[in-house]
């Protein structure tokens, strides 16, 4: 559930329209475009990272009330991936045998051996 910025009432996250005042919610009528909108009386640009690196190039700049482009500048522009220390371990060693394959194969026959000497 989110809110819908016009009248406050919680609305389905992929909800096209606010089903109590209409307002849109998704833009181009297409769920996969979130529509950013200003819920008081300022501007979406003023807290936008495109307007603050220069980049944006939207005739609605910098008094957008709605805007499919908007994006927190207090937030980084790109997720920084959660990883888990051991997931991490994991992945480095899939990554070294994926890389020495001829070397992992005598390594494992080396184990093997060494596994039917000791039993
Ligand atoms: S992307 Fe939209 S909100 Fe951001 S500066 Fe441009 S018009 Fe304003
Ligand atoms: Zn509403």
């Amino acid at each position: 559930m989110s809110k819908c910025p016009r009248c406050n009432q919680s609305v389905k996250l992929e909800a096209l329209v606010c089903p109590y005042c209409k307002n849109p919610l998704k833009a181009f009528g297409h769920a996969g475009i979130p529509l950013y909108q200003a819920t008081d009386e300022s501007f979406l640009c003023d807290r936008c990272f495109y307007l603050e690196d220069d980049s944006c190039n939207y005739p609605q700049r910098p008094y957008a009330k709605s805007c499919t482009m908007f994006h927190d500048k207090e937030k980084p522009l790109v997720e920084e991936p959660i990883s888990s220390p051991a997931r991490g371990f994991i992945s480095e060693i899939k990554f070294w045998l994926g890389q020495h394959q001829g070397l992992s194969i005598i390594l494992i026959l080396i184990l093997i051996s060494v596994l039917l000497t000791i039993i």
